[in-house]
């Protein structure tokens, strides 16, 4: 049989020279002289079948088989060796192919081995495992040397035993046990790992499972919280709303009328007051006028007295004289006069005062008129300051015309931590540089002003969760002011038309400061157009400069222009407000002073016309008394006439002396009696006008007191309606801070949900404070246990798993052992029985006689047991296998091979000079011997022996004609005994 068809080899060891071995016959010889490097073809053949050992391979370290260089050749640096295999009876039963290639491939440079079948490149492993397939290896039939025969007989049991392991085919299954047990103890140290963790594991799950549990009830409360207290709240708020809308305009109505109540009040009571005084000026009028009264009263009376008296005196005297009559009726006529005289000069001093009254009148009326329509424009006025108040306080506090963000951050400005309030609430202008200011500042006076940058961060995560808009943030702890360099300062503040820096006209808290010096510092103001072009040119066009009307040029020369309203409504809120306010107290006071001024008109007024109305009466009364006056001058007249048929000449003065002393009394009676007149006419109006001041006095204390209760009433009112507000806005406040710090929600975001109804607000309302309580209740409550514990189970799970792959495993390596063992017992002895049966005749056969028996050293552990051999050479009795000679032993070896060989043939078996301690007889028996093997086994013998080499098919030669470089050649036996001779 020709299983090993070619050898090719380069470079390995002494084959300097690529050289190739055709096996065309089933026995080869290889003859030369020692040293011609016969050997390092078996060596080449072991090398490429993936031998790792470099002692078995005779050298130090594996590079020592790279061709190292002669004298006259240099050395290589790789080696090469090639096996070609005939498979066409599947030796290799694993690969199906009728021809099998085997490369080995050395490289001296990384000291690599490459392995290539059929010129695929393979792993080692797959070399040595097709290698043991067909028991080529080193410790089996395949290469016998000639110190592995002597060996046999000198080792151990145990040692000789390995020779039936790799015949009965044991080799791999030991190797493969070997695989096992390694991989036994692998697993079982994985195993204990395994283990490890999960006792690790299970000593922290039941603590991990009870935060979980209770994590987990925590959420399932909270999420149900969440869900109906959201929309507890909402409904809340939106009551709350409504009803502060309410009662906010019910205020308004209440404050309007206790305004107006107020003012009624006060302005009664200041009348009331007037009354008061007048009252007592009247009273001390009054008496003074009484005693004046009483005193003309008393010295008329006297003077009647007095002319009684003296017409007495007179009547009783002339009695019926006529010329006394005539006389006396002169006398009557001529105080008649008097009294006529006196009474038309008191009229017509009436009608005068009557025209300077009435004059007097309607100079009051006028001047109360004047009042009442300064009154009227006063009170327009304050209607539009108060409209414009309530506006601009609404406006401040409703954040109107606020980007969206900017109003959500300051309506939760509570809630947020460190957010101060927007530029715009921080800063003030002064009225002449609003536009200018305005013009560069604006969107950035929405800019919001917070403490820190990780308040920016949950302002912005709140705007974020809510989406609630956008804002700029002005975090102070790393906001950097940007100014101009001091040279440009220096020529800019002295051009002409400078005003200032943007960051110096606008006034803010020393501690913001940084935020004008951060927004404005590089803004140039300038008072005009002419001023701002001239700047540019100085700057070259590279900052900012505004005009005070608002104009810009921009760096690098754009121009913003145009007309700008004058007033920017964003600035100064607060001045604005207390400036009305301002305002609203001066108007105030003006029309209390003109409500006054009116009071005091109305009493002159009263005054003149009730003097007016006296008068009025007083003439008519005086008209009366002239015209009485007037009749009884004429029936005097008459009188006279009849008694004395003359007529009375009232000029003629021929009165007596007691009628010179009548007149005169008369006259004066006349004068006192219109004195007297005047003072009752006086009396008569401070009287009536005391009366009427009275009445309305007491109608003024009447509505005053009415007034007065209303006031009250109304500013309890208005009290308890001020206390329900604060407390339905804290309400509000307190519910919108319970869905921003419980749920991160702004009002609106709330609302925007789809929130769920709840049927009974009563259950529900209980059910959240349950839910309240008993969350409270749970305590400290680690939300991440949750994940933990899942993680940690999960991996309890995989681990317990695993732990269970890894023991199934344990179990299928040790029954995959038992099987392995109990395989290898089956066939190691079976090989040991079949080859026990073929050793006698083997025996015999070489030695020419005797026999011999494979025994087992411990039958009982077939696994380990070893090996030995008793022999019986014919005609001897020896037991003990050292004492036969070097001879003896190599035919026991070769009768125990020989036997094995013959129940279980091998495809290649190369024999390295064995029979060299044979003598020429059992030479020749052996190579006769051989032969009746190559049937089924291909034999490559080294051999120095004729006898050998005759029995050979074919012979090589080994020479070295090139210094340290083997060449082979076939050669005939002539040739090959030639070359043996030289040996
Ligand atoms: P013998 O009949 O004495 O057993 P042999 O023919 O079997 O001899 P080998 O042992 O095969 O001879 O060859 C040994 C030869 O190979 C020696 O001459 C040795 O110098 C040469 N040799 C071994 N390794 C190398 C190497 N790496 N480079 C060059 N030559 C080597």
């Amino acid at each position: 049989m020709i299983f090993l068809k070619r050898i090719e080899a380069f470079g390995f060891k002494s084959f300097a020279e690529p050289v190739v071995i055709n096996y065309d016959f089933a026995m080869t010889g290889i003859v030369g002289p020692n040293g011609s490097g016969k050997s390092n073809i078996t060596d080449a053949i072991m090398w490429a079948l993936g031998e790792q050992s470099s002692k078995s391979l005779r050298g130090d370290s594996m590079e020592d088989i790279v061709f190292s260089g002669s004298s006259d050749r240099s050395s290589l640096n790789m080696a090469e060796v090639t096996l070609v295999f005939d498979n066409s009876s599947r030796a290799f039963k694993t690969l199906d192919y009728n021809e099998v290639s085997i490369t080995r491939k050395y490289f001296l440079i990384d000291k690599e081995s490459q392995y290539f079948i059929n010129n695929s490149r393979v792993r080692l492993k797959d070399v040595q495992e097709i290698a043991l397939e067909t028991g080529l290896t080193k410790s089996s039939l395949a290469i016998i040397s000639q110190g592995s025969i002597s060996n046999f007989v000198e080792s151990s049991p145990e040692q000789r035993r390995r020779l039936f392991d790799e015949a009965a085919g044991v080799a791999v299954y030991k190797k493969r046990k070997e695989d096992a047990l390694r991989k036994l103890v692998k697993t079982q140290d994985n195993l204990d790992r395994i283990n490890d963790i999960i006792n690790e594991i299970e000593r922290k799950l039941p603590s991990l499972k009870r935060q979980s549990i209770k994590a987990k009830k925590y959420q399932e409360k909270f999420e149900e919280l969440k869900q109906i207290e959201i929309s507890v709240l909402v409904k809340d708020i939106k009551v709350y709303k409504q009803r502060i809308e309410e009662i906010e305009s019910q205020r308004i109505d209440l404050k309007n009328l206790i305004n107006s109540l107020e003012k009624s009040v006060n302005n009664k009571a200041d009348q009331e007051k007037i009354f008061r005084e007048n009252a007592y000026s009247n009273d001390n009028e009054l008496n003074v006028l009484t005693s004046k009264f009483q005193k003309v009263v008393e010295e008329i009376g006297k003077l009647k007295v007095s002319k009684v008296n003296l017409e007495s005196k007179k009547t009783i005297t002339n009695a019926n004289d006529k010329e006394f009559k005539a006389n006396d009726l002169k006398t009557k006529s001529k105080q008649l006069d008097i009294r006529f005289r006196a009474e038309e000069q008191k009229l017509a001093k009436l009608i005068n005062e009557k025209i300077v009254k009435e004059g007097q009148l309607e100079t009051y009326n006028k001047e109360k008129q004047e009042n009442n329509k300064n009154i009227e424009q006063i009170r327009k006025k304050l209607f539009k300051i108060e409209n414009d108040l309530e506006t601009l306080i609404n406006k401040k506090n409703s954040f109107d015309g606020l980007f969206e963000g900017v109003k959500n951050i300051l309506e939760n400005k509570k809630v947020l931590s460190g957010i101060i309030g927007s530029v715009k609430e921080l800063i003030s202008v002064e009225d002449k540089y609003e536009v200018a200011i305005s013009s560069i500042m604006q969107n950035s006076i929405q800019s919001i002003v917070a403490k820190t940058t990780n308040d920016v961060k949950q302002a912005i995560d709140f705007l974020k969760n809510n989406k609630a808009g956008f804002a700029t943030f002005l975090p102070l702890d790393t906001l950097t002011a940007s100014y101009l360099s001091s040279d440009i300062r220096f020529a800019v503040q002295n051009l002409e038309g400078f005003v200032g820096f943007g960051n110096e006209l606008v006034k803010i808290e020393k501690k913001y400061q940084i935020i004008l010096d951060y927004l404005l510092a590089n803004f140039i103001v300038v008072k005009d157009y002419e001023s701002a072009i001239r700047t540019a040119k100085i700057i070259k066009y590279k900052f900012n400069i505004v005009t005070l009307d608002g104009q810009r040029i921009l760096p690098h020369g754009a121009i913003i222009g145009g007309s700008r309203k004058s007033k920017h409504s964003s600035f100064n809120e607060n001045i604005k407000i207390e400036k009305l306010e301002q305002e609203k107290l001066e108007l105030e006071k003006v029309e209390k002073e003109k409500q006054e001024k009116i009071n005091s008109l109305n009493f002159k007024i009263d005054h003149l016309r009730e003097e007016i109305s006296e008068i009025k009466s007083s003439s008519g009364t005086s008209r009366q008394v002239i015209s009485q006056i007037e009749n009884e001058q004429e029936s005097v007249e008459e009188e006279y006439r009849i008694i004395t048929g003359k007529e009375l000449n009232k000029e003629e003065n021929t009165y007596k002396t007691v009628d010179e002393q009548i007149i005169k009394i008369s006259e004066e009676v006349a004068v006192k009696e219109i004195e007297k007149e005047e003072i009752q006419q006086q009396l008569s109006v401070i009287r009536n006008l005391k009366e009427k001041a009275f009445e309305k006095q007491t109608l003024i204390n009447e509505s005053l007191d009415e007034e007065r209760k209303l006031l009250n009433a109304h500013k309890e009112n208005y009290s308890k309606v001020n206390t329900d507000l604060t407390l339905l806005k804290q309400k509000q406040m307190s519910a919108v801070e319970r869905l921003s710090e419980n749920y991160n929600l702004t009002f609106e975001s709330a609302f925007d949900m789809d929130i769920s109804d709840f049927n009974n607000e009563n259950e529900t309302r209980d059910r959240i404070n349950w839910l309240r309580s008993s969350i409270k209740e749970l305590g400290n409550v680690n939300i991440e246990s949750i994940e933990e514990y899942d993680k940690e189970n999960q991996r309890y799970q995989e681990y317990v798993e695993q732990s269970s792959d890894v023991q199934d495993s344990i179990k299928n390596l040790k029954e995959a052992i038992t099987d392995m063992d109990e395989q290898m017992i089956l066939q190691f002895k079976s090989i040991v029985k079949e080859a026990n049966g073929a050793l006698p005749t083997t025996f015999s056969t070489l030695f020419g006689g005797g026999t011999a028996q494979i025994v087992y050293t411990d039958p009982e552990d077939i696994l380990n047991t070893g090996i030995d051999i008793k022999i019986a050479p014919p005609g001897k009795k020896i037991s003990n296998l050292n004492l036969l000679s070097g001879g003896e032993k190599s035919l026991v070896a070769l009768s125990v091979l020989f036997s094995i060989l013959k129940v279980k043939p091998i495809p290649l078996v190369i024999l390295d000079e064995v029979e060299a301690p044979l003598d020429i007889a059992n030479v020749e028996r052996f190579a006769k011997y051989i032969k009746t093997f190559t049937q089924k086994t291909q034999f490559m013998i080294v051999t120095h022996r004729i006898g050998t080499m005759e029995n050979c098919d074919v012979l090589f030669g080994a020479t070295m004609q090139q210094k340290g470089v083997t060449k082979l050649v076939q050669i005939k036996l002539i040739e090959a005994k030639k070359l043996s001779n030289a040996n």
